[in-house]
């Protein structure tokens, strides 16, 4: 089967394809994918075919499960939420299917976006195409992992707070698009951490994700935050060259934390940047060093309040009703949640007590400020920043589990910062080492999503 959305595209209009026997087999090659890297927490056996006119017509998407769907059990990869069926779309769920795209299934991730490799899913850690024993990376593991190993058309619904859709593109050697915090509606997301959760995408060319990222983009009445700036068809920015462009290279990101051989193929790419035309210089973002602590000063305290409202009465998980309110939520919480869920519910609730709230929680804000400042003056002398998407290869289960929490929050180093600025990025895969895939991401000014896709598109195929 054809893997190309551009050429699914083609046969579509050209009537080659039938759409029930191709759903039917895609579903087929769905349940075989499962059975070797469980990259979904529920496939959606029976698919809306009704929608067969346009432009996302016949191409076959999935989501990540903390995005609702209609109809389709919603867990956010979370024990409390088993069972619960949405009875609305979110509204980029909904956009894709007014343009025909169909739904194929939820995907796994971390426990509500917590982690960086997928395993914090309640429902296990999707596998790694290139390599089972390692991981997909995270929190949108199970987008990259369907994303790679697809033998057939698809795009993934991702998101990200922290690094989820960058990490899990940079792993799976798939392409991320983490857009411009606003630019997509969060209407039907299950929240993380408000302020700095995006929906975006995963796809197998830049294409395929510019793609579903123009279908989903554009300003809803039902998310406040959401802009009302104009959105082009972005796939027209693919192929358009980058001669005369200038790139950064902040030196914090290719510092000597980052993994040898990771350094060694971002900057093969470099090169090949160079030779289409670009300028590259290297630059500094001296800040970088207060990112992780501040982002997750800021993370754990909104977290902690959005997962106030699962007490066992409203979705998914119930039990008997014995006790006072109080000793009913407990039980509830405390067969629901996973450990690091507790652990932020834990830590997020003390940053946000009275005593302590101006030291942690609005301190953390006003280095957020200062971050978006540092940002905002590079993108006066650079069209792009560009790095190392993730600091490491993929690491193995057997690797992860030896890691503290601080180690892991600080494998989020290269992709926090720009998230906490509400920045778009795009991580393109550049090549592999020892088998495994490398990414470059490539972080832009605020709604350059245009721009970074060219850039991106630019690496692919060279
Ligand atoms: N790893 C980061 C965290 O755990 C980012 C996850 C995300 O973007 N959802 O918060």
């Amino acid at each position: 089967m054809e893997t190309s959305i551009r050429k699914h595209i083609e046969a579509i209009k050209n009537g080659d394809v039938k759409l029930e026997e191709f759903v039917s087999e895609v579903l087929e090659r769905c349940e075989k994918v499962q059975s070797k890297y469980r990259p979904f927490i529920t496939i959606n056996k029976k698919p809306d075919l009704k929608k067969s006119k346009g432009k996302l017509a016949g191409i076959p998407i999935s989501v990540k499960d903390s995005i609702c769907t209609d109809g389709i059990q919603t867990t956010a990869g979370s024990k409390i939420l088993e069972g619960y069926v949405p009875p609305f779309d979110a509204t980029c769920v909904a956009n894709a299917r007014k343009e025909g795209g169909i739904i194929i299934g939820k995907t796994a991730l971390d426990e509500f976006g917590f982690g960086t490799f997928s395993t914090n899913c309640a429902y296990g850690a999707p596998k790694n195409p290139h390599d089972p024993e390692r991981a997909c990376g995270g929190s949108s593991g199970g987008a990259g992992c369907i994303t790679a190993a697809a033998d057939f058309p698809h795009i993934a619904i991702a998101q990200s707070t922290g690094g989820s859709i960058t990490a899990p593109a940079a792993f799976t050697g798939t392409v991320g698009i983490t857009p411009t915090y606003g630019r997509v509606s969060r209407y039907g997301l299950i929240d993380y951490a408000n302020s700095m959760d995006k929906i975006g995408v995963i796809g197998k060319e830049v294409y395929d994700a510019a793609l579903l990222l123009s279908v989903m983009s554009g300003y809803d009445p039902l998310d406040s935050t959401s802009s009302e700036e104009k959105t082009d068809d972005l796939t027209s920015y693919v192929g358009k060259g980058i001669e005369g462009m200038r790139f950064g290279i902040p030196k914090e990101y290719v510092s000597d934390t980052t993994d040898k051989k990771v350094v060694s193929g971002f900057m093969k790419a470099v090169q090949k940047l160079e030779v289409a035309g670009a300028k590259v210089e290297e630059t500094s973002l001296p800040l970088t060093k207060y990112a992780v602590s501040s982002y997750y000063l800021i993370a754990i305290s909104e977290a902690s309040t959005n997962l106030a409202k699962y007490c066992g009465l409203r979705y998914g998980m119930q039990q008997e009703i014995v006790g006072d309110f109080e000793t009913y939520f407990s039980k509830v919480r405390t067969a629901g949640f996973g450990k690091e869920a507790k652990r932020r519910i834990l830590l997020g609730t003390y940053a946000r007590m009275a005593g302590y709230r101006d030291a942690y929680y609005l301190k953390a804000l006003r280095v957020r400020a200062k971050i978006i400042k540092e940002f905002k003056s590079e993108f006066k002398k650079f069209d792009a920043l560009i790095a190392p998407s993730m600091p490491i290869l993929p690491p193995k289960f057997s690797e992860i589990d030896k890691l503290t929490p601080i180690q892991t929050y600080n494998m989020d180093i290269l992709t926090i910062a720009s998230n906490m600025a509400g920045i778009p990025s795009l991580s393109v895969p550049v090549g592999k080492a020892d088998g495994l895939p490398i990414g470059l991401q490539i972080m832009g000014d605020h709604f350059a999503e245009g721009k970074l896709i060219q850039i991106g598109s630019s690496l692919e195929g060279r």
